[in-house]
């Protein structure tokens, strides 16, 4: 029998909106609104997450069983839940937005499981919220399905993430204009179950702030250090303190994973920033193959590229600046909220050597290092190297006689390869000299690469030849990628289509290599 142990802190804890339902409002004094999911015709499971399952301690034949589809699906609740909608603003491409909240997304509880975590149960595109502002509070079969992989496979990468528990096709058909052209059309729908220890956002400290309701935001933030960062110490402002540098330190640990896999999150608003530090609200995201720290997959933000994959960590800066104009009323003097930020600086910093040296296989990151790599970047940049291919191939380098042998599949563009390839001789030759001039044995060095460079990516063409093939009723891509993204860093016989560089035919097409916000 489904079931779980709920203990719904936030809402028991926290203020709410004395209205319930879907009614469009402003919802003034509250962190949240009690709304329950809008039921759909005919909820069937595309798939679900067994490691996430199994956190959940929920059986492998409940999963099978109608009553899973129903409950996440949105059509039934469970004994415990009590669903509801939270409320936060933010800044979108860095304005202020005003009130924006969970428009779709409504959290049906935060489950205990046996280990005693806590596990909150979000369904994503469950039906319209006060906060749905005008839209359907639904969302699409491809979004959800890219949410669902992505997910999972950020979390077996290492990267602190979201997770996902299911994908449920809710058996309506929901209306989008994709490229925002006039061309809208009835698509499949669909709802993730995402699971995460909190959803809190940047955005819902940002709310009360703007709305000088200093009170919410005192209890909000007590509430979330007490829930949420227990291992903290202290009282009163030096508490706040601690926990600002906690959240500074984690999203900069989270940016340096991004940057280290090839990750862009392609909507870094302050709303879709976790105050866990959590890669959260998958969009129109997208993976580096071709490295260019210019690349944003994010068709809305092609001009201005505020979200482009390189200024990723200068931009987690500006929303933790914009976070701290939002805590500053609880704080004597900015002092210790300009700590944090420079605790940022420091820990991405430090990662980002870390990575450096994983990367290349180095015991550690020498002064010299850092040029190293941003030679490598910027010839990878100039000869459109995949990003992936590359850093995996290069742990076979044979530091006595190096050549670009191992890489050859990593150059998209014959010409440019040809272009840069006497440069990338002279780079090898350099690095080649610095690993035998490192302690690390071969063994030990390529062992290091291999941990840090993933074999497999959710590169965006798979994604979408998942989502073409579950459109016409086929959902084995989805189960396929699920598998392979389950162990990215191992090498897996018979598996080797998944680890290929990006086909021509994908490199302009819709979903592939751009994406818009429709979803
Ligand atoms: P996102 O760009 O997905 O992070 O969403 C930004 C804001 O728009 C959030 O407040 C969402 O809840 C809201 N939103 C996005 N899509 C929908 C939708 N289909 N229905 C209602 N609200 C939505
Ligand atoms: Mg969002």
């Amino acid at each position: 029998m489904l079931s779980f142990n709920f203990d719904n802190a936030l809402i028991r804890d926290l203020p709410g909106d004395p209205q319930q339902g879907p009614q469009v409002r402003q919802v003034e004094g509250a962190l949240y609104s009690r709304v329950d999911p809008t039921p759909v015709p005919v909820p069937r499971l595309l798939a679900h997450s067994a490691e996430m399952a199994a956190v959940l301690d929920i059986d492998e034949a409940d999963v099978a069983t109608p009553a899973f589809a129903q409950v996440f699906g949105g059509n039934a609740l469970l004994d415990g839940m009590q669903p509801f909608a939270g409320n936060y603003g933010g800044h979108q491409f860095g304005n202020w937005a005003g009130q924006l909240g969970d428009g779709r997304a409504i959290s049906l509880g935060e489950a205990i499981n046996a280990a005693g975590q806590r596990w909150e149960l979000q369904l994503k595109g469950a039906g319209r919220t006060p906060y749905s502002r005008g839209a359907d509070g639904r969302a699409v079969l491809r979004s959800s399905l890219r949410e669902f992989l992505c997910s999972e496979a950020m979390h077996h990468l290492g990267v602190p993430t979201t997770r996902a528990l299911s994908l449920v096709d809710t058996g309506a058909a929901v209306v989008r204009d994709m490229f925002y052209d006039g061309h809208a059309a009835p698509e499949p729908g669909a709802i993730v179950c995402r699971v995460a220890p909190s959803f809190l956002r940047f955005g819902h400290f940002e709310l009360p702030a703007s709305r000088g309701d200093t009170g919410l935001l005192r209890q909000l933030v007590d509430f979330t250090i007490r829930r949420d960062f227990p291992e903290l110490e202290g009282a009163g402002e030096s508490l706040y303190a601690a926990w600002f540098s906690q959240v500074c330190e984690r999203t900069a640990v989270m940016i340096a994973h991004w940057m280290r896999v090839g990750f862009v999150h392609g909507v870094m608003n302050t709303d879709n920033m976790s105050i866990l530090g959590l890669t959260i609200d998958y969009g129109p995201y997208g993976w580096v193959d071709n490295y260019d720290p210019d690349w944003t997959p994010n068709t809305t933000d092609a001009q201005r590229r505020r979200y482009r994959f390189g200024q990723q960590p200068d931009v987690a800066w500006w929303n933790l600046s914009r976070l701290v104009g939002a805590l500053a009323p609880l704080f004597s003097s900015v002092e210790p909220l300009q700590a944090g930020l420079d605790h940022y600086a420091a820990v991405y910093a430090a990662a980002d050597r870390a990575t450096i040296a994983a990367k290349l296989g180095l015991a550690a990151c020498r002064e010299e290092d850092v040029a190293l790599m941003q030679s490598l970047q910027s010839l990878m940049q100039q000869a459109e190297i995949d990003m992936t291919l590359w850093f995996r191939a290069l742990a076979h380098v044979d530091a006595a006689a190096p050549s670009l042998e191992p890489m050859r599949e990593a150059f998209y563009d014959t010409a440019k390869q040809a272009a840069v390839e006497p440069a990338l001789r002279d780079w090898l030759a350099r690095y080649a000299a610095r690993l035998r001039d490192d302690p690390l044995s071969v063994s030990q060095w390529r062992e290091k690469m291999r941990l840090a460079n993933p074999r497999y990516v959710l590169r965006n063409y798979l994604a979408q030849q998942a989502i073409d093939r579950a459109t016409q009723g086929d959902t084995t891509g989805i189960h396929e990628l699920l598998e392979v993204m389950r162990h990215p860093y191992d090498d897996q016989p018979g598996r080797e289509a998944f680890a290929q560089r990006r086909p021509d035919w994908a490199r302009h097409k819709p979903g592939c290599s751009m994406l818009s916000c429709s979803s």
